[in-house]
């Protein structure tokens, strides 16, 4: 830390800052919550990163639900929080469900938080959120980090439309099918990995999807954060050939090009084909079309050649 004087203006600034945190917390910090369940996205590293709201609500709330809860203990002390932990994770989520919805039923207010980052966001509390809104209570999300917006937006990588795919499956032959059901979306894929496993996603990512630019995110938000570009399989000769990797990693892959994107004419007759099994000449090809993302023109005149008994062209 570089010394100060006692009149550098950055100290004044600091702490006008502290008061008006103060100020802001403050006057939320007397409201009690309403009965509901607060969805309260923590850092993904970097404690700086907890929003105000984020503190409020967790001061507030009457019970937090944590996946973990020694390690949620930490984050929380870190920030004088000392509210009633209890564990809400896949292995008793069936049961704790229930008793969740009940206390808040009785007018409790209930945080969910997860180990780190946004909750749900390949962790748990979908069922709960969906119980919660099903049962007519009131589900409120308190925004934040996400390791997978964070990827997203510093990859250089169109962000305009973008599929969170969450971790691939661990083994290659999955692993591969599921590429190919993604192959063809016209997005940007986000995908989670743990560091065992990312110089062998990156060689079935290159194997599958074909030479797309992508970017590998490490560490983000903390001291060890990088980012690394390149080709899909450069990046998978890099990873392979790096030492053993230590840390979080998200994957972030260019959607396909125009041409990749758009499917050749053997391919829309083969769709066609399989569709007017089971459907009208109409509605084959409208679903052909939106399945394979192309101009329902086109499925409609390969259907005519195919009817007149023209071979595709
Ligand atoms: N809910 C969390 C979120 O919103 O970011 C994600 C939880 S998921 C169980 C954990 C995965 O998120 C890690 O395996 C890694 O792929 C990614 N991740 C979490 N923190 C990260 C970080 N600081 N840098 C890079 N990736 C991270």
């Amino acid at each position: 830390m570089p010394n100060r004087e006692p009149n550098d203006p950055s100290i004044h600034t600091s702490h006008q800052l502290l008061e008006r945190v103060r100020e802001v917390l403050g006057e939320s910090l007397e409201r009690p919550l309403a009965p509901g369940l607060y969805l309260v996205a923590t850092p993904i590293g970097n404690l700086g990163d907890v929003s105000l709201r984020a503190l409020s609500v967790l001061a507030r709330a009457n019970i937090i639900a944590a996946e973990d809860t020694r390690h949620s203990r930490k984050l929380l002390s870190h920030f004088g929080v000392t509210g009633e932990l209890t564990p809400y994770h896949e292995h008793n989520a069936a049961r704790e469900r229930l008793r969740l919805l009940a206390r808040i039923r009785a007018g409790s207010s209930v945080a969910l938080i997860s180990d780190a980052g946004t909750p749900l966001i390949s962790d748990p509390g979908y069922k709960l959120v969906r119980e919660a809104l099903d049962a007519g209570l009131l589900v409120s999300a308190i925004p934040g980090p996400s390791a997978a917006l964070a990827a997203l937006t510093s990859s250089g990588l169109p962000t305009d439309t973008f599929l969170f795919a969450g971790f691939l499956p661990p083994k290659s032959g999955p692993r591969r099918t599921r590429l190919e059901e993604l192959k063809s979306s016209p997005a940007t894929l986000v995908f989670f990995e743990a560091s065992s496993r990312v110089a062998r996603s990156l060689t079935d990512l290159a194997a599958v999807l074909g030479p797309r630019e992508a970017a590998v995110a490490k560490e983000l938000t903390k001291l060890h954060e990088g980012l690394t570009r390149g080709l899909l399989d450069e990046l998978a000769s890099h990873f392979a050939e790096a030492d053993e990797l230590k840390g979080e990693f998200v994957i972030v892959v260019a959607p396909p090009s125009a041409e990749d994107a758009s499917a050749t004419d053997d391919v829309i007759v083969a769709n066609l084909k399989a569709a007017l099994q089971k459907e009208s000449f109409r509605d084959a090809v409208r679903s052909v079309a939106e399945n394979l993302n192309v101009k329902r023109s086109r499925v409609y005149e390969l259907g005519l050649a195919l009817d007149r008994g023209d071979e595709a062209p």
